[in-house]
C-alpha cells in the first residue's frame, strides 16, 4: 500500500458527500426520537431507502411520532408485518420490533453509556453489528464506523480488508484509521455506501471512472 488508508477515505467523501440527499436515506427521513429512529434502520435491512422509508410511513400512519413502545406492542407483530410488508422480510423485522420496544426503554436508549447501550442492543434477538453501530452513529454521535454490504465490498476491493473477515475485525480495522470524530465517520459510512451503489457495484464496477482507482488493489 503506498497510500495512508485515511486518503482513500477523504477522497471518497470528496467525490460523494456534496452531492448526497441525506432524505433520501431512511435514517434521516424520521422523527427524532430514538425509537422511531431505530425502527427505521431496522426496516431498511435488505431494502432500498424508498421501500424502507414507505414501511416506516406506514407504521407512523398507525402510531404517530414520536413512536412509544407501548403502541408497538399494541399493534402486534401480526399488524405490524403487515403494516410494513413493502420492506420485505416483514415477519422477521416486526418479530424484531417488538423484541426492541419489550427490550428496551425510549430513556435507555437516550442515555445509556454508549457501550453498554451497544451490549443491550446486540442481546436483542434480531439486532446485529450493523443496526447497533448505524443507531449509535446516527443518534448517540458515538465514533463506531458501521459496516455494511457495500462498504465491506469497497474495501475488500481495495485491499484494506478481506471479503470475509467478521464484522467485527472490519469495524476495528477501519478504527484504526480513522479519526474519532463522528461527524467525519458519519460522512465516510454514507459516502462509502454510495461509492458502492453507484461506481464499486456489485456486477461492472466503473473502474475507469473511479476516484480511488489509484488507491485500489482492485480486488475483484
Ligand atoms: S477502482 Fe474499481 S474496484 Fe476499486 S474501488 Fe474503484 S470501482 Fe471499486
Amino acid at each position: 500500500m503506498t497510500y495512508r488508508p485515511r486518503d482513500l477515505f477523504d477522497a471518497v467523501i470528496e467525490y460523494h458527500w456534496s452531492d448526497l440527499e441525506l432524505s433520501e436515506f431512511t435514517v434521516f427521513n424520521t422523527c427524532k426520537d430514538p425509537l422511531s429512529i431505530l425502527i427505521a434502520i431496522v426496516l431498511s435491512q435488505n431494502t432500498n431507502d424508498l421501500n424502507s422509508t414507505r414501511a416506516y410511513r406506514s407504521i407512523a400512519e398507525r402510531i404517530g411520532c414520536p413512536m412509544k413502545p407501548e403502541d408497538i406492542l399494541k399493534l402486534g407483530v401480526d399488524e405490524l408485518a403487515r403494516a410494513i410488508r413493502v420492506s420485505g422480510m416483514q415477519n422477521v423485522k416486526a418479530r424484531t420490533i417488538v423484541n426492541l420496544a419489550m427490550s428496551i426503554s425510549v430513556d435507555e436508549l437516550s442515555n445509556l453509556d454508549p457501550q453498554e447501550l451497544r451490549d443491550r442492543l446486540l442481546s436483542i434477538p434480531g439486532i446485529g453489528y450493523k443496526t447497533a453501530d448505524v443507531f449509535l452513529l446516527m443518534y448517540r454521535k458515538f465514533p463506531v464506523f458501521p459496516i455494511d454490504t457495500h462498504i465491506r465490498r469497497v474495501l475488500s476491493r481495495c485491499g484494506i480488508v478481506r471479503v470475509r473477515d467478521e464484522y467485527e475485525v472490519i469495524r476495528k480495522t477501519v478504527e484504526e484509521y480513522l479519526p474519532r470524530d463522528p461527524e467525519y465517520l458519519m460522512k465516510a459510512h454514507l459516502s462509502l455506501i454510495e461509492h458502492g451503489r453507484t461506481i464499486c457495484r456489485a456486477r461492472k464496477p466503473k473502474c475507469d471512472q473511479c476516484p480511488i482507482s489509484d488507491k485500489c488493489a482492485k480486488i475483484i
